[in-house]
C-alpha cells in the first residue's frame, strides 16, 4: 500500500471523524535507521537506532503534528492560523496552511532563526513577524492574541498538534516490532516528549507493544528549566530549535519522564556538535543541531555507565541539517579546496592518505 499520511493510516488512534477534511502532504513512515559505525565509536554493544523525522515533508517532526492541527482548523471554520516558533513550526505551519488555503502568520525571535526554516516559511506565503524579544515571548504574544481574536493557535499548546506526533511512537514499535529500553530526544518547549509518551501508552494499552521505554530526554547546558527546576530568562544555545526557557508542556514532560523511569537531563553545546558531526560523517545523516542532542545525551550517558549492555535505543533525529546551513559551514570551516583544471593537481588529493 502506497503511504497516505499519519492520519489515514492510524485514524483510529486520532481525533478524527468522517466529516473531518485531511491536510496532509504524507507525512509520516520515516526510516528508523540502525547505527552502524557510530556505535562502535561510543563502544557498548547498544543496539541504537536512529528515527531520521528530518525526511518529512518540511524537513521535521513537526508536520505530523501539523497535519492534524491544521485539518481540525479547517474543519473547525479558521481562516487563519498563528503559532510562535524557533523556526521549525512556523515553516511546518506556513505549509500546511498553504495546502489548506489558510491565512498563516508566526512570530519568530528577531535574527534567531535558521536560515533555511525562514526562507520555507515565506516560500510558504506565511505572514512572518520578527518580535524582538526571544521564544517564551513570542509563545506569551500568541498566547494572548489567539484568545481574543478569531485566529487558531497552532503551537503544541493545540492538543491536535501532540495527537499528531504521537504517532512517531506507533511507527517506532510498528518497525521493531517492540518497544525499545530507551527512547532519546531533544526537549525544547516539551510537547513531543509529552506525545511520544502518550502513543508508547496508548499502543501498550492497545496490546500492541508488551513494555514500556524509558523515557530519556535531553536540553541544552545554557537552556535547561526542567534539569534546573526553574524558568531560564536568557536561554541561549546553538540548537536553536530547543532554545526554551519555559516549556509550556514542562509538568507534562516531568510525568513522561516519571512515570518512564527515565530522566531528563543536559548536554553543553560541544557535546551536541560532536555528536552532530558523528551523526553526519559515520552514519550518513545530516541533521540539525538540535537533533544531535539526543545522540550526545546518549554518548553521555552510556560513558556513566548507565545502560545495560545489549539494551535497545531509539533516537529521534527531529530536523533534517539543511535546516541550519550556517551551523554546519562554521563548524567544519566551510570553504572547497580550489585547484586549477588539471589532473594532476586533482590527483594529489586521490592518493592523499
Ligand atoms: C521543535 C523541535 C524540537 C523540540 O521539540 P519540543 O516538542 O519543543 O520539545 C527539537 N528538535 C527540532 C528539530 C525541533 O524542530
Amino acid at each position: 500500500m502506497i503511504w497516505q499520511g499519519v492520519i489515514p493510516h492510524y485514524r483510529a488512534y486520532l481525533p478524527v471523524t468522517s466529516k473531518t477534511p485531511i491536510i496532509t502532504l504524507k507525512e509520516g513512515n520515516t526510516p528508523l535507521i540502525e547505527a552502524t559505525s557510530f556505535n562502535e565509536v561510543i563502544g557498548n554493544d547498544l543496539r541504537i537506532y536512529l528515527k531520521y523525522e528530518g525526511l518529512n515533508p518540511t524537513s521535521s517532526f513537526k508536520d505530523r503534528g501539523m497535519t492534524v492541527a491544521i485539518s481540525k482548523s479547517v474543519e473547525d471554520g479558521a481562516q487563519a492560523v498563528m503559532c510562535a516558533s524557533t523556526g521549525n513550526t512556523s515553516a511546518s505551519a506556513a505549509a500546511y496552511a498553504a495546502k489548506a488555503r489558510l491565512r498563516c502568520i508566526v512570530l519568530v525571535p528577531k535574527g534567531e532563526i535558521a536560515l533555511g526554516k525562514l526562507a520555507q516559511a515565506l516560500m510558504h506565503g506565511a505572514k512572518v513577524l520578527a518580535v524582538d524579544g526571544n521564544f517564551d515571548k513570542a509563545l506569551q504574544l500568541v498566547r494572548d492574541i489567539t484568545e481574543k481574536h478569531p485566529v487558531h493557535l497552532v503551537n503544541s499548546l493545540n492538543p491536535y498538534r501532540l495527537e499528531g506526533q504521537k504517532t512517531g511512537a506507533f511507527e517506532v514499535i510498528d518497525h521493531l516490532g517492540f518497544a525499545p529500553d530507551y527512547q532519546a530526544m531533544p526537549v525544547g518547549n516539551a510537547g513531543n516528549i509529552t506525545a511520544y509518551w502518550k502513543g508508547y501508552k496508548e499502543y501498550y494499552d492497545c496490546g500492541k507493544a508488551e513494555r514500556l521505554p524509558k523515557m530519556l530526554g535531553f536540553q541544552a547546558a545554557q537552556a535547561a528549566p526542567i534539569v534546573l527546576g526553574h524558568t531560564i530568562e536568557e536561554p541561549q544555545t546553538v540548537a536553536s530549535a530547543i532554545k526554551i526557557g519555559n516549556p509550556a508542556s514542562w509538568r507534562a514532560a516531568e510525568k513522561a519522564r516519571d512515570e518512564s523511569k527515565g530522566l531528563i537531563g543536559y548536554v553543553s553545546d560541544d557535546e551536541i556538535l560532536q555528536a552532530y558531526q558523528m551523526l553526519a560523517k559515520l552514519e550518513g545523516l545530516f541533521v540539525e543541531p538540535a537533533s544531535a542532542a539526543s545522540v550526545a545525551g546518549i554518548i553521555k550517558l552510556n560513558r556513566s555507565g548507565y545502560f545495560k549492555p545489549g539494551s535497545t535505543v531509539v533516537c529521534i533525529l527531529t530536523g533534517h541539517g539543511l535546516k541550519d546551513p550556517d551551523t554546519a559551514l562554521g563548524e567544519i570551516g566551510g570553504e572547497p579546496i580550489t585547484v586549477s583544471a588539471s589532473e594532476d593537481e586533482i590527483l594529489e588529493y586521490v592518493y592523499e592518505a
